[in-house]
């Protein structure tokens, strides 16, 4: 049976069940596809486990089991211990949560996030799309969702080679979604939304703004569709300003909260134009760096919106700044904050550090999973 065998010395990552082997590390690739799985062998004969390969990509394999099970069979039985998982650990006032977080849950290249009855499928690499038919049969079978709709758009989808793909799997038609998080109800755009809808990993910020955010004026920028200004407005903010480039997501802000003052503009312009009047500032941009030759224009990127608000900001106010760059870790990310704080020339405290949300788990042996950090800052 055709095989895979690594140069000798490059298991040693994989014996510490790290899902990733590139390419350099390959002594022997059978002819193939991209996205077929094959058994991986150390150099001294050892089975390593299955994983699925590309041809061009550097990032050349990626692990779905470090034994002799079949393949298909671990990816239904990882599917079923996600789910499990979130079923263990969901409260009743979220229904919307992150099912499935690729390597996280041992499914490199998958993710499943369910809205209520609606699930959204995203299919990121070759392997992943081989195994669609299973994964939706797992899907429909342990969820029985009114819903399977797909919104396979990404740039790591470009990077395998593969197209855009999106549209309904199974089920009835589906625009928009009422869900509710920390209690709160709250529309998601399902094809027009971006990702596959809202920002999960983002839910425990939004309760924890809510519980900051009494009495004071909040500035939300990057609102998307207004997740932390619904939270920061039913904890009784004085005031709420929520700004996003994006005219969908703010019409949609607009139906999702009370009124408050909705600007569609650039944060960047705002940032540097509007005197930052505010007791909580909220920093939640896209990820600046989607590839690693973003690194350098990311951390300007994110340096400049925190030394602006910095700047500016009254005395005791507080900031909450995030990055969902996997290729800004956290080090990096608190040092590029520690060097806005010195050009602002203000004194800042760090009141909390965070990260996802618990349906977004990272394996302990896939450090890089760990994509969004989050500072809670004191400005005195
Ligand atoms: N905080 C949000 C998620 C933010 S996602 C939540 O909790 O749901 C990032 C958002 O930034 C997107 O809505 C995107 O439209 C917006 N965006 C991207 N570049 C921007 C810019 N230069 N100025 C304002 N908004 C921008």
């Amino acid at each position: 049976m055709s095989c895979v065998i690594l140069k000798p010395g490059k298991e040693k990552s994989v014996l510490r069940r790290h899902p990733w082997i590139f390419s350099g590390a390959i002594q022997t690739l059978p002819p193939c596809k991209d996205g077929d799985i094959f058994p991986v062998y150390s150099s001294s004969g050892a089975l390593l486990g299955h994983a699925y390969f590309h041809t061009k990509n550097s990032l050349a394999g990626r692990f779905l089991n470090f034994d002799d099970e079949d393949p298909g069979q671990t990816v239904r039985s990882q599917l079923s211990k996600s789910i499990a998982l979130r079923k263990q650990l969901m409260n009743p006032d979220t229904n919307a949560y992150r099912l499935v977080n690729a390597e996280g849950d041992g499914l490199p290249g998958l993710i499943v996030d369910q809205y209520g009855a609606v699930l959204v499928l995203q299919i990121n690499t070759c392997g992943m799309e081989q195994l669609r038919p299973l994964i939706v049969e797992v899907l429909i079978d342990e969820l029985h969702p009114k819903t399977l709709y797909e919104k396979s758009v990404s740039s790591a989808r470009k990077q395998e080679g593969l197209l855009e793909k999106e549209g309904l799997l199974y089920g009835a038609a589906v625009e928009e979604v009422s869900i509710l998080e920390n209690g709160l109800p709250f529309l998601v755009s399902i094809p027009k939304g971006q990702k596959t809808g809202l920002f999960l990993d983002q839910r425990e910020m939004r309760k924890k703004i809510g519980l900051l955010a009494k009495g004071k004026r909040v500035l939300n920028c990057f609102s998307y569709t207004g997740g932390f200004s619904l939270a920061a407005l039913h904890g009784g903010a004085a005031s709420v300003t929520s700004i996003d480039i994006s005219k969908e997501a703010c019409a949609l802000s607009a139906r999702n909260t009370p009124p408050h003052l909705i600007l569609e503009a650039d944060v960047f312009d705002f940032l540097r134009t509007e005197p930052l009047d505010y007791d909580l500032i909220i920093l939640d941009p896209p990820a600046f760096a989607k590839k690693r030759v973003d690194i350098p224009a990311a951390c300007q990127g994110y340096k400049e919106i925190n030394r602006l608000a910095l700047k500016k900001m009254p005395a005791h106010s507080l900031l909450l700044t995030s990055s969902c760059s996997s290729y800004i870790d956290d080090v990096l990310f608190q040092d590029l904050i520690a060097q806005a704080s010195a050009e602002a020339k203000r004194s800042v405290r760090i009141l909390g550090k965070h990260e996802h949300a618990f349906d977004h788990p990272i394996s302990i042996y896939h450090p890089e999973g760990h994509y969004l950090k989050s500072l809670l800052l004191f400005i005195e």
